[in-house]
């Protein structure tokens, strides 16, 4: 076992080097995929894979981290304690259950703090068929240069504009337009890219080398930054599928854990959301039945971390910035995405070893 506090880490460098412990430790082969980029502390960049079982096991896990770089404090923690955690890992096997433990979708972004890929892209939304017309978010063309203005912080008359715009169309509207994702502004916030990031083609290769013979497949992926602090909601993370809606809602509502909630009905904190990552599951696993969530843990309010967002992003078109004011606004960042308390980390623990089992009940029960 290792103690909840001690599975978190305060930078990549630490948490990578707990991941690769924890696998030696559990006596499993690391497959890295190295990234030829300096990270924050001139440290090595990967994403790191582990499976924990049979490579033509039947039934599988994905429990992955930092699809959004500075979210993997939280992600990296709850896979360190997996690890370390022998009820967890003779659940598993005794249920046929392979677990592939997928370490920083987004190394770039976890080391350097940011929630976006070196490209400045949100890997949530870069799983879109780029073989076809870009989206068009009207909402956020109208916002962007309002979001990201010449000055920081923003003058007093950029906010005043800010917040008559969701006075006028409502804070939910705000949140579609800015999170919805958008395929337009390079520099901007919630960006999809133009074309496959190195995270999107790295996991496609992951997926089919490690998942090309599962015939089910269900994932967890783990995130934070929305909804009360501490409470961790199980966002359906799948195509607007009734019956694959329901099979997760089966899976991950009981236990006394709160509803799974679909962005598609409005029930989730999210707004509905294009170009996810699990596309590249139906893309490169055809064979499998996929279900999957994405844990969602609360942080901070949605207009703080919006502001941090601006602020992270401000700072990447402003790298001349003041060191203070520079300082100032990655500290806010990584508060919008980490609860640095011992408090938060076991709720996440908790939650997310729940979710596993869970997991693991459901894929057993799969034919
Ligand atoms: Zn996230």
């Amino acid at each position: 076992m290792i103690g909840v506090v001690d599975a978190f880490s305060d930078s990549y460098a630490l948490a990578r080097q707990k991941f690769l412990r924890g696998c030696l430790a559990a006596g499993l082969a690391v497959d890295s995929r190295p990234l030829p980029l300096p990270g924050a502390q001139g440290e090595q960049l990967a994403m790191d894979v582990a499976l924990d079982g049979a490579a033509d096991a039947r039934r599988l896990l994905v429990v992955s981290s930092a699809c959004h770089g500075v979210e993997g404090h939280c992600g990296s923690g709850v896979q360190v304690f997996a690890l370390h955690d022998a009820e967890w890992r003779a659940k598993a096997r005794d249920a046929g259950v392979a677990v592939l433990y997928i370490h920083a979708l987004n190394p770039h972004g976890f080391s350097h703090g940011r929630r976006v890929t070196q490209e400045n892209v949100d890997l949530n939304r870069n799983f879109i068929d780029f073989g076809q017309p870009l989206p068009v978010n009207e909402g956020y063309a109208s916002l962007h240069a309002l979001l990201l203005p010449d000055q920081w912080p923003p003058s007093p008359t950029d906010e005043q504009a800010l917040n008559g715009w969701m006075a006028q169309h409502g804070l939910p509207a705000f949140q579609a337009a800015v999170s919805g994702g958008q395929y337009q502004f390079g520099d901007g916030l919630f960006f999809g890219g133009q074309a496959p990031t190195w995270s999107n083609r790295t996991l496609r290769e992951l997926l089919r080398r490690y998942a090309g013979q599962a015939a089910h497949i269900a994932w967890i992926d783990l995130h934070t930054g929305l909804g009360p602090n501490g409470h961790g909601e199980r966002i359906f993370a799948g195509r607007n599928d009734a019956a694959e809606l329901a099979r997760a809602s089966a899976w991950w509502s009981g236990g006394g854990a709160t509803p799974v909630t679909s962005m598609y009905d409005g029930s989730s904190t999210s707004a509905e959301l294009q170009g996810l990552l699990c596309h590249a599951v139906y893309d490169e696993c055809p064979q499998a039945q996929y279900t999957g969530i994405a844990l969602e843990y609360g942080t901070e309010p949605l207009l703080e971390v919006m502001a941090a967002l601006r602020g992270d992003h401000w700072l990447h078109q402003h790298p001349k910035a003041a060191p203070e004011l520079a300082a100032t606004l990655r500290d806010r960042m990584r508060r919008a995405f980490y609860t640095d308390t011992d408090a938060w980390k076991g709720q996440v623990i908790s939650q997310a070893r729940q979710a596993m089992f869970q997991a693991v009940d459901g894929l057993r029960a799969s034919a």
